[in-house]
């Protein structure tokens, strides 16, 4: 069975209330009722039971873009995957390399985190990628292998049914420098490989595995043609219903 395709939107630190719920309106109406590329949107957190109001009905899914790895208690500050289960959504990001890198979130942290979301019924996208410095070092594939191991250690194959890999080259993040169609299939293909050593091969051929890193509606489709690119995690163009939506439509 083919993959389908599943593109993303992480809002980040952006939008304020009344530009997060007309936003998701726009890509709510964009999409319609078509399903054939699944869409998920990832607003702040103090916007999603707003946004999920504004998705009722509409086959476009909601998603943190953080979690705790605890259920609930004296954790100032921090949601639990239940929460966002309780705001309406299906889906948390883990591991985004604004967290890895900007908030010194290691791999062992954001394997607590995917279980704990997994507990709560979340699907998990769980984010792997190199530094500049480290594709520059030829250790693109070493990083990603550490990141997967140590991110989804103990984790079964029915479990990894839930996970999402989004494989977001740090230095294509925000910076307009998105991954050659070459370099992006090389590495997913690496992260299939890796899946199936770690979880069997069947695990790995229905894993979905986005790419993220300054996707655009003029570099969606290539990227999205590649074989073991099965969508995309979409930071900057996901602001912009007409990107966004540009993007669901390369996807097709
Ligand atoms: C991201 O935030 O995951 C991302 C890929 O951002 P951008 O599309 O802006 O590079």
């Amino acid at each position: 069975m083919p993959r389908p395709k599943f593109i993303a939107g992480n809002w980040k630190m952006s939008t304020n209330h009344t530009a997060a719920k007309e936003l998701a309106a726009a890509v709510a109406k964009g999409v319609g009722s078509d399903s054939t590329v699944q869409v998920a949107v990832c607003p702040p957190f103090p916007w999603l039971a707003s946004v999920a109001e504004v998705l009722k009905g509409s086959p476009v899914a909601l998603g943190g873009q953080n979690c705790h790895f605890e259920t609930e208690g004296a954790f100032t500050g921090e949601t639990s995957p239940a929460m966002l289960v309780d705001a309406g959504c299906r889906y948390v990001i883990v591991g985004h390399s604004e967290r890895r890198h900007g908030m010194g979130e290691t791999d062992a942290l954001f394997n607590k985190k995917a279980k704990a979301a997994l507990a709560a019924k979340l699907k998990v996208i769980f984010c792997v990628g190199e530094l500049l410095a480290e594709r520059e070092a030829n250790a693109t594939e070493t990083v990603l292998d550490t990141q997967l191991v140590a991110g989804l250690a103990g984790l079964t194959a029915e479990q990894l049914a839930n996970v999402v890999v989004a494989y977001e080259p740090v230095w294509a993040i925000g910076t307009g420098k998105v991954a050659s169609t070459q370099q992006a299939q090389d590495a997913h293909a690496f992260i299939r490989s890796k899946i199936a050593s770690l979880f069997g091969e069947k695990a790995a051929s229905e894993l979905l595995i986005q790419y993220g890193g300054s996707v655009k509606p003029d570099n969606a489709a290539a990227l999205l043609h590649q074989p073991d690119v099965d969508g995309a995690l979409v930071g900057g163009a996901s602001l912009k219903a007409d990107q966004f939506l540009a993007i669901v439509a390369a996807a097709k």
